[in-house]
């Protein structure tokens, strides 16, 4: 079933011709989301306004649009919504993720002639009855903005026609794409099956010119996918190969993407584009970020771990010296493409690692992603590329929620360390060279488990559950008590970041997770317990 349309945007925009307009031709069920307001309230909206106040008739709002969102998991539904329904950034951020919002845009000029044309045919807009009605429409477009940059397309109504806005209504519905809300940096996610060749060329636009970034593995491999629609486009045209792997990950790889823009006349019109996994992303994300003060980039990540981690948050790095992502700094790509064909080439060991992340991604936010990972776990690990598209996109979808409802990480963020704690002591503990950053998070998970078990917040069911499904994929679980000791005491000693306790995320369900400062000296004390076979002590 795809997901409802939502007719997002100011008033007088065409919300409603335009969703009765698809509803015919489409057969969809059509909600008026004020219609219907107002005719279970046995009031206009306006009347509304005056006798409950605005926060009761948005309190009325919000429930009827969750109603409706739930009765369109039944029935596909286009809905036309009122221009303040998505202001509230929590309902707008629910819409975004089940649903597709396209906004609709309009001048202020549209705006007035068509509101008086409405106005004339007896629907009154009590906006427009202030003694400076353009004024008015221009601070509430402008405090608006983010509800209505925050969606997955904004399509232009300015002297087009129905057929051409449902078009490309019908465009952004049919894409399905995730939405990243970040104001005026919202970004879409494209997943599935061979989406390079189908989508770049749109999200490419008409740069002055391109940088291809990419690394030694991946451009034999899938280099072509992105070099066709770059040739098409006019400018001068720079690629750079780098070595791949964390190790190169550095100031020095950095400097040869910047070499290679300086040589190749790459300005700040130009987009840079990054195909290859994490590591790649991250350094063209940051060489963006930094080349000429910021020029747009585009992320095409080749692992499961990018696409599920790396694609959705802004965030991009190198490391220096020791210390990882060290150097970086936020800067949103203008969209990320996930082809899920080009998982198709990666090491096993990667693609097992990353599914690590993935069953975490699903214990701190989305129970079917759970039930789906138990349920078709061969589909899973056999690389099926439907359940692949299927299982990033959840993943995305999740990732895109938290980080929007905590873009620089202040609180509900912190959820997606899950299993990090400790994943990241074992990763660089001596006893564990050679585990990779997956394999490192699922004995994390573990030992979060555990350790929510042994101070009563995770039920020892849901554990166990959680295990059975990293033994399935092939993870590592076993956790050997010295690694544990050696990993905690690492943490301990790592008191410059850390102080004297740890923010530790526990589980006390699927879908509810939440920190906790966890005293360092008790983590310590605990570890040896969280072992193999002392669980219950
Ligand atoms: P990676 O980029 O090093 O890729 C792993 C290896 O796989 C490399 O050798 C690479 O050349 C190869 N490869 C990539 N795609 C391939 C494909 N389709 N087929 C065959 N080989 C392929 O590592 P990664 O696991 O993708 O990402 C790890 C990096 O991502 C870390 O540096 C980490 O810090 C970063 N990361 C960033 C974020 C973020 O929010 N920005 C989130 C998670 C991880």
């Amino acid at each position: 079933m795809q997901r409802p349309l939502l007719l997002n945007g100011f008033m007088a925009t065409g919300k409603s011709t335009v969703g009765r307009w698809i509803a015919d031709r489409k057969g969809w069920r059509l909600v008026d989301l004020d219609a219907l307001i107002e005719q279970e309230a046995g009031m206009s909206i306006a009347a509304l306004f005056s006798n409950r106040g605005e926060a009761s008739f948005r309190a009325l709002e919000r429930s009827i649009l969750e109603r409706e969102l739930t009765r369109a998991l039944a029935q596909p539904t286009v809905m036309s919504l009122g221009g303040g329904a998505l202001v509230d950034r929590m309902v707008r951020i629910a819409a975004l993720e089940r649903s597709v919002v396209v906004t609709l845009t309009a001048s202020v000029e549209t705006i007035l002639s068509r509101s008086r044309a409405q106005d004339d045919a007896g629907a009154a807009r009590p906006l427009l009855s202030g003694p400076d009605p353009r004024a008015t429409i221009e601070e509430l477009v402008a405090r608006r903005r983010h509800a209505y940059q925050e969606s997955h397309a904004q399509v232009p109504t300015d002297g087009r026609s129905v057929e051409e806005i449902a078009a490309d209504v019908l465009a952004a519905h049919e894409q399905d794409a995730v939405t990243v809300a970040a104001g005026d940096q919202t970004y879409q996610v494209l997943i599935g099956p061979n989406t390079i060749a189908a989508h770049l060329p749109a999200l490419l636009g008409d740069p002055s010119g391109t940088l291809l970034v990419t690394d030694e593995n991946v451009s034999p491999l899938h280099g072509e996918r992105a070099r066709k629609p770059l040739a098409e486009r006019r400018g001068p045209r720079a690629e750079i190969v780098l070595m791949p792997g964390e190790e190169h990950k550095n100031l020095a790889g950095l400097s040869r993407i910047y070499q290679t823009a300086f040589e190749g006349g790459i300005d700040r019109k130009a987009t840079f584009v990054g195909l290859g996994g994490g590591v790649v992303t991250d350094m063209t994300g940051f060489a963006a970020a930094t080349w000429v003060r910021g020029v747009r980039w585009i992320g095409l990540p080749t692992t499961l771990l990018s696409m599920v981690d790396a694609s959705v948050g802004g965030k991009t790095a190198v490391d220096f010296e020791t210390a990882k992502n060290s150097v970086g700094a936020f800067w949103q790509p203008a969209g990320v493409i996930c082809d899920v064909e080009t998982l198709l080439t990666e090491t096993q060991r990667a693609y097992v690692g990353a599914l690590s992340e993935v069953i975490k991604t699903a214990l701190i936010g989305d129970a079917t992603l759970l039930s789906l990972l138990e349920d078709q776990a061969e589909a899973v690990l056999k690389r099926d590329l439907p359940t692949m598209q299927a299982i990033v996109d959840r993943c995305v979808r999740v990732k895109a929620r938290v980080v929007a409802l905590d873009e620089r990480e202040a609180g509900v963020r912190a959820t997606l360390n899950f299993g990090h704690t400790i994943g990241h002591a074992l990763e660089s503990s001596a006893g564990y060279t050679g585990l990779t950053h997956g394999e490192a998070v699922s004995l994390g998970m573990v030992a979060a488990l555990r350790l929510g078990v042994r101070k009563g917040h995770t039920p020892q069911a849901l554990a166990e559950r959680v295990l059975r499904l990293l033994q399935r994929f092939g993870l590592p679980h076993h956790l050997a008590e010295s690694d544990l000791r050696k990993s905690t005491e690492l943490l301990a000693h790592d008191k410059k970041r850390a102080g004297d306790s740890v923010s530790f995320v526990y589980a006390r369900d699927v879908g509810d997770v939440f920190t906790e400062r966890t005293r360092l000296t008790e983590l310590e004390a605990v570890a040896p317990a969280l072992a193999d076979g002392r669980v219950d002590d």
